[in-house]
């Protein structure tokens, strides 16, 4: 029996193939069917570019139901998915390309010129394009030839996709994925979830990231639909559809800007069974004000590309604020010092996971996966965490955030958790600049709340009541918005390099 994930998704569609899978934001409903159909073509397309099983597909075009029908019929071909951020520029592209040395190219109709001179320059066999108006090279070939019928045999550990980390603590790496990561994943959340035929999932994140792919369209392609499919996120546009959905996954930055909008009510959310958070952390405070306004609790979990999911809250059980949950079924967490060994409950350490979900290894770089993972099987993820008594998980930060002044660890959370709480501050963010006596200092930035002009050394004095001296932010800088990726997440990185010399 083939563990090709595209077979695995064939077994579980409607016997009536007339059901809608998806509706556009236009209206457009598409059928599976269609999506069946659709996926066909694309793989016989690339097939006739020369795609066999184990190459790469690279695609760098704008959200569409398109793009699932592309992502499937990779799986189809047994060859192997490769989503790039809609975001990325001529450069980067040009890196993920000699990088990852894919057979066929698709591009995005305005950028062929520029996609067939890179293309060019690192062998990338065939340059196609995918409009999301259904415009395109790869949608003009679709249409003449006869869609291909047969699934390749994959087997469980073979790659169905790489996928490059968003890139927030360096350069991106590409994780290689199996059938195996992204099924057992899906089918362990589809469960945890709750998911049953006749929910509709608001579907507005990106389709190159693990969230908006393999979570929340995997779970679909899992549950037989359906898919509400807009291009991005607009509050106007979600707060529209929410009546007709019953799950939304959103990372923080969705939820703070439906609770900043007037017309969010309980009302709205009358119909919804759920609301998912991930990708970055959640704060307990919108998780309250979120609770207040609607009488919903955001259910937060937490994953990485290389992992999918790891962690949830329980659908049925205590949803607490701040935390990501226990492990999901089949995968173990643990929290160890720097040498590998193993901490005790409530201890500060990196979170390390093992299980069906956690990925093959990075894309040709054998060293770097050999030193992320312990010889028994667990990846160090990086993230710094506690494991309560009672398994749940709470993300403190990240490894790489961590500040080290005077010899002393400085948890960026625990400082932020202090400066949000101030009624003059919107949002906040610590981190560590290079000090001449203590190594690193304490340093951060803060958004205004609407209408306040703070003075940052009021603000500063004022953690003194809370903090221990050495945690102490020494300089805060006002900005108008924190800088973040379409993920939502803080560019921590960027921070540290604006400021750098501050203290040299
Ligand atoms: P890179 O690895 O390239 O630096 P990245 O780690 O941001 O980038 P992703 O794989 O997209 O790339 O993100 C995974 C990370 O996102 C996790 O390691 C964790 O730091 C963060 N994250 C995800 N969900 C949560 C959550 N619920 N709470 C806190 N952090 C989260
Ligand atoms: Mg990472």
């Amino acid at each position: 029996m083939s563990d090709n994930l595209f077979q695995t998704f064939l077994d579980r569609f409607p016997a009536d193939k007339s059901k809608t899978f998806l509706v556009e934001r236009d209206g457009t409903e598409r059928s599976f069917a269609w999506l069946i159909d659709q996926t066909g073509r694309y793989a016989a397309v690339l097939a006739f570019h020369g795609v066999i099983k184990g190459d790469r597909v690279a695609a760098q075009v704008d959200k569409s139901s398109d793009v699932l029908a592309l992502y499937l019929a990779c799986l189809q071909l047994g060859a192997i998915h490769l989503p790039l951020n809609t975001a990325y520029t001529g450069d980067e592209i040009a890196y993920f390309l000699g990088d990852a040395a894919p057979r066929v190219f698709v591009c995005r109709p305005a950028n062929i010129d520029v996609a067939q001179e890179l293309g060019g320059k690192n062998n990338v066999g065939t340059i196609l394009s995918l409009g999301s108006a259904g415009d395109g090279s790869l949608n003009d070939q679709a249409k003449n030839v006869t869609p291909l019928i047969d699934v390749v045999d994959a087997n469980k550990d073979d790659v169905a996709a790489i996928l490059y980390t968003s890139g927030t603590t360096g350069r991106s790496k590409g994780a290689m994925l199996t059938h195996n990561n992204l099924g057992s994943n899906a089918k362990t959340l589809h469960s945890a979830w709750g998911f049953k035929p006749g929910d509709t999932l608001l579907h507005a994140l990106p389709l190159f990231h693990t969230h908006g792919l393999f979570v929340a369209i995997n779970i679909m392609l899992m549950n037989g639909g359906k898919v509400i499919l807009l291009p991005k996120f607009d509050a106007d546009d979600v707060i529209e559809r929410l009546p007709q959905s019953t799950v939304l996954m959103g990372v923080p930055t969705f939820y703070t800007r439906l609770l900043a909008h007037p017309q969010f009510t309980k009302d709205v959310t009358a119909n919804m069974r759920l609301f998912v958070s991930g990708s970055a952390p959640l704060l307990a405070e919108t998780h309250d004000a979120f609770f207040e306004r609607t009488g919903h609790k955001i259910l937060e979990r937490y994953g990485m590309t290389e992992t999918c999911m790891n962690t949830s809250n329980p659908l049925d059980g205590e949803r607490r604020p701040g935390a990501v949950g226990p492990t999901l079924p089949g995968t173990e967490a643990r929290v160890c010092d720097k040498d590998g060994k193993v901490l005790g409950a409530g201890e500060i350490g990196v979170l390390e996971v093992r299980g069906p979900n956690v990925f093959k290894g990075y894309w040709q770089m054998p060293e770097k996966t050999a030193s992320e993972f312990r010889s028994d099987g667990f990846f160090i993820t990086g993230d710094l965490a506690t494991i309560g008594e009672d398994g749940y998980i709470t993300i403190v930060g990240r490894d790489k955030d961590l500040i080290i002044s005077g010899g002393f660890n400085v948890y960026p959370k625990e400082v932020e958790e202090i400066i949000a709480d101030y009624d003059e501050v919107d949002e906040v963010a610590i981190f560590g600049l290079p000090h001449p006596d203590f190594g690193e200092a304490v340093a951060g930035v803060i958004v205004p709340a609407n209408g306040s002009t703070p003075d940052t050394d009021a603000i500063i004095k004022r953690t003194q009541d809370k903090l221990a001296k050495f945690k102490v932010p020494k300089r805060i800088w006002i900005l108008d918005e924190l800088p973040r990726n379409t993920m939502g997440k803080i560019q921590k990185a960027q921070l540290r390099k604006a400021y750098e010399d501050t203290f040299a």
